[in-house]
């Protein structure tokens, strides 16, 4: 019973560690975009600095949230912390991978 536990947990984390990374990942591409929307007027057309400043600012809070909600232990369902190699989690000491 304590084995497939185990196993569901490593599973579950997996799966929170790739929503993690492609949230990342995601959240990145906007941000540097729309930077790069700002520089290129030629290419993209005229945009409002501010406009640009807003939407980034909604894609950084979007991530937070989104971070706050999926990085959590699947033990315990307490935050994890920056570090997104854990092994274990230092709350409930839950074996993670
Ligand atoms: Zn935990």
């Amino acid at each position: 019973m304590q084995k497939r536990d185990d196993k569901q947990i490593a599973r579950e984390f997996w799966l929170r560690q790739g929503r993690q990374f492609l949230a990342i990942a995601v959240a990145l591409f906007l941000v540097l975009l729309m930077a790069v929307v700002y520089k290129r007027h030629d290419l993209f057309g005229e945009f409002e600095k501010n406009t640009l400043v807003a939407a980034q600012l909604v894609v950084i809070a979007a991530f937070i949230g989104f971070t706050a909600f999926n990085w959590r232990c699947p033990s315990c369902k307490k935050y994890l912390g920056k570090d997104i190699s854990k092994r274990i989690c230092r709350h409930c000491k839950t074996r993670l991978r």
